[in-house]
């Protein structure tokens, strides 16, 4: 029996997607063989990974003049190699700690260049997003970073940084394809795969082409985003079955109406959750207010204990990996794309009636 997986990532898959790649696990096609075991220099496999990209394009409404690279390494990766490609002008960069990845992405960056922290929202656990004052913007930086959903503490910007002529450059690693974005507003988006793409192994970046080739001389050629873009992301193998497994994921959202649709489940599901603990007398959400995430919400009972047999009896109902995050404590239910609107209705029951034996 499937369980109800409420992780951070990796996360569910759409079971239609699992049942698909199933079907052609053993024989892509009619080209006897896994798309696992292709050659990712066959003509088989080009017509896969360039069909991805062209989904992707189309799914996100990604503009001509932005590149499309399918890279590993995880988002982690990404801390360091936007800031050797990008950081080679004024050598100097903005942040907005809004958590721990968003933390992360400064301080890797703080080996290479000069970067500023404008706002931090670290004095309050992460558990809202700061408001920014663009004068403290720095005017000749080389690139502003975000983290746009904070997946441990489950705040999202509400609208984005105004940083005119710097380049915006976003960690979309929890919500990339959970609602349409803008893209032209940004420089650079980066997305590891494993919380609404598909599986860990696979990192995607959206760059403006202008943005390619100014790296720094000392940076890796693997670190390079001129590398992989003058190669179409094939200048070593590419993570090929997770590119697939994007493929399949893109054709479900496409199924289901595109990212505008899967904006009206997400806040759907999300609003019954929150409205849900709004209302509790035991549970209570941890952020309050517009910078809500849709993706990632925590929650506390306000006792370490209560929140142990929470977590223990859900997990025994078939609601898995909803402790929270070690930082926030208390619990987190991670309800990305994948996760059916059945799978929160029946989360909120077994909190009611938790809510009712132990309240
Ligand atoms: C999961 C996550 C990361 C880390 O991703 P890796 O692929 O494990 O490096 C970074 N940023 C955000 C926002 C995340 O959710």
């Amino acid at each position: 029996m499937r369980v109800y997986n409420f992780s951070a990532g990796p996360a569910m898959l759409p079971e239609e997607v699992l049942k698909r790649a199933a079907d052609e696990m053993l024989e892509y096609g009619e080209t006897g063989q896994s798309v696992m075991e292709m050659s990712h220099r066959s003509k088989e496999y080009q017509a896969i990974i360039d069909s991805v990209e062209a989904k992707l394009r189309e799914v996100m409404s990604i503009p001509e003049n932005y590149k499309v690279l399918f890279l590993q390494g995880g988002a982690s990766s990404q801390f360091a190699m936007v800031p050797l490609n990008l950081m080679n002008g004024s050598g100097k960069a903005d942040f907005v700690l809004t958590g721990q990845w968003a933390s992360k992405a400064y301080q890797e960056a703080s080996r290479y260049g000069e970067c500023k922290v404008v706002a931090s929202s670290k004095d309050k656990t992460f558990s809202y997003i700061p408001k920014l004052d663009p004068k403290e913007f720095t005017p000749d930086a080389d690139y502003f970073h975000i983290c746009l959903n904070n997946t441990i503490y489950g705040t999202k910007f509400p609208e984005l940084p105004e940083t005119g002529n710097v380049p915006l450059v976003a960690d979309m690693s929890s919500c990339i394809l959970s609602e349409p974005v803008d893209v032209s507003k940004f420089g650079l988006i980066y997305a590891g795969a494993q919380k609404n793409m598909g599986p860990a192994g696979l990192t995607v970046v959206i760059i403006r082409e202008d943005l390619i080739g100014n790296a720094r001389d000392i940076t890796p050629t693997m670190f390079n985003y001129k590398t992989h873009a003058e190669n179409g992301s094939m200048y070593n193998t590419p993570p090929t079955y997770g590119i697939y497994i994007l493929g399949l994921v893109l054709d479900w959202v496409k199924e289901k109406g595109g990212l505008e649709a899967m904006k009206k489940i997400n806040e759907k599901k999300a609003a019954l959750l929150y409205n849900f603990l709004d209302g509790s007398k035991l549970f209570k959400p941890t952020v309050t207010g517009p910078e809500r995430s849709i993706m990632n919400i925590p929650f506390v009972t306000g006792n370490d204990e209560m929140d142990a047999k929470f977590v223990s009896e859900s997990k025994k109902a078939g609601f898995i990996n909803i402790k929270g995050h070690r930082s926030v404590g208390g619990m987190r239910a991670s309800i990305y794309n994948a996760m059916p609107m059945e799978g929160v209705e029946k989360l909120v029951e077994f909190m009611k009636k938790f809510e009712a034996e132990n309240a």
